[in-house]
């Protein structure tokens, strides 16, 4: 992957999607950390080192943080699934179902 710079806007924020070498680990350390989502910088980051394939299913978990981010602004019983990794990971998998973004292919 070209080390130009991608971004997604999801509702009301665009994000700027970085893929990184290392990333710091989350409170939750039985996870392998692939992904991260920061509302505060508008960033998405993803691992490098990882398949392609692997950097998908990041990318929508970490796009499933950030919707759940955008609905809970508005609903707080919603932000607390923002934290709910289960959750995340199960929207994140039926958004890749149902859209087929290839934002992280090698030659695009
Ligand atoms: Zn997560």
């Amino acid at each position: 992957m070209k080390n130009k710079e991608r971004k997604i806007k999801v509702g009301e924020e665009e994000y700027r999607i970085r893929l990184v070498r290392y990333l710091k680990k989350c409170r939750n350390k039985k996870q392998i950390v692939a992904g991260d989502f920061s509302c505060k910088r508008n960033e998405i980051k993803i691992k490098n080192n990882i398949s392609e394939k692997q950097k998908e299913e990041t990318l929508y978990h970490e796009i499933a943080h950030a919707i759940l981010y955008e609905l809970g602004k508005y609903n707080k019983p919603i932000q607390k699934l923002f934290y709910n990794e289960n959750f995340i990971d199960r929207l994140g998998k039926i958004l890749s179902q149902t859209f087929k973004i290839r934002y992280l292919n090698k030659n695009d």
